[in-house]
């Protein structure tokens, strides 16, 4: 009997070290598919399938960070792979910083992420200067745009606006209303006498007159030239009268000193009430109507002697 011969078996020789260590450098340097499996060969090398996977898992942490994506699972451990986990977390609490100064706050820091911290730092800074400075601009202009440059009272438009918005207020409450229009007299004279910057200080010191009679509700502005009209929620026309003829003895008792000349002026109203109404469509009539019918109050005094409350179209009792 002869020995059966034995098949040849060929076990595939066991990898190198140099094999190992190419396999890690592949997965490392080069750039193969995610899941690429780890050769047949290299599975028998002891430990090398649990190094495969750490390093397939720590690869696809590092390819989902440079691709932004901040929410990219990484279970590997480790001293790289924790170090990517930690990259990931500053990188996703400075992206909610962001966020929140883009809503406006900007007390945000970051203190952890060395230069571009500070960048960031310095970027949240400088905007919350800009910020400011631009909202005390705009705060500037919006006070401007509702102001007389002249007397510092609103402007007519301003004063309208308020007004609707007091009115709205007033009917809820049904509480009186008073307008009362004011008109200095002989005005041109006063300019064509001491000269028209003599006239501008007449008019700054009659307004700062009137300014100090009024309440914190009370409205005011320059409606014109040489005209000022108030707005009086709470005060019934009585109440309305009294305060016009309180105004008008506090002018006509004022020495107004300017450009070495010292001026009197005297100045004429007419005041109406506002009959309260519930519907709030119609403020704007209500207000324009009682501000017309004031105004021919005040035409009706002019007529009448001037220097003088008028408050129906009556002739009033003269003096
Ligand atoms: P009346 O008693 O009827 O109101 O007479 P008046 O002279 O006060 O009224 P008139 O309408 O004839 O003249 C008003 C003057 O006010 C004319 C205008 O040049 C002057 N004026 C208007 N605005 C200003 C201003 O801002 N500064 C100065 N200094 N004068 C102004
Ligand atoms: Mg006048
Ligand atoms: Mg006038």
């Amino acid at each position: 009997m002869t020995d059966p011969v034995s098949p040849a078996v060929s076990f595939p020789p066991a990898p190198s070290a140099a094999d190992v260590v190419r396999a890690v450098l592949d997965l490392l340097m080069r750039v193969p598919p995610d899941n690429e499996p780890l050769p047949d060969a290299l599975r028998r090398v002891e430990g090398m399938d649990d190094l495969h996977r750490q390093l397939l898992g720590i690869r696809k942490m590092v390819s989902a960070l440079c691709k932004g994506d901040l929410h990219h699972s990484c279970k590997e451990r480790g001293f790289v792979a924790g170090a990517l986990k930690s990259l990931q977390s500053d990188l996703r609490h400075l992206t909610w910083q962001v966020q929140r100064v883009a809503r406006g706050e900007y007390q945000h820091r970051a203190a952890f992420m060395g230069d571009f911290s500070e960048a960031f730092n310095t970027m949240v800074e400088e905007l919350d200067k800009s910020v400011s400075a631009l909202t005390q601009l705009s705060q500037k202009y919006k006070e401007l745009s509702c102001k007389d440059p002249l007397t510092g009272l609103l402007n007519r438009r301003a004063f309208l606006s308020l007004a609707i918005d007091t009115l709205g207020h007033t009917v809820e409450k049904n509480t009186p209303v008073s307008v009362i229009m004011a008109d200095v007299d002989h005005f041109k004279k006063i300019n064509d006498t001491y000269g028209h910057a003599c006239g501008d200080t007449v008019l700054q010191a009659v307004a700062a007159k009137i300014t100090s009679f009024l309440r914190s509700m009370d409205i005011c502005c320059r409606h014109g030239g040489e005209e000022f009209l108030l707005l009086l929620p709470g005060s019934a026309l009585q109440n309305g009268v009294m305060v016009a003829e309180r105004l008008r003895q506090a002018v006509e008792q004022m020495s107004i000193v300017a450009d070495n000349a010292t001026v009197t002026v005297t100045a004429s109203f007419g005041v109406r009430d506002l009959p309260p109404r519930s519907d709030s469509q119609c403020l704007t009539e209500l207000l324009q109507a009682g501000i017309r019918d004031a105004d021919q109050h005040l035409y009706r005094a002019k007529e009448t002697g001037r220097n003088r409350v008028v408050w129906s179209l009556q002739p009033p009792d003269l003096p």
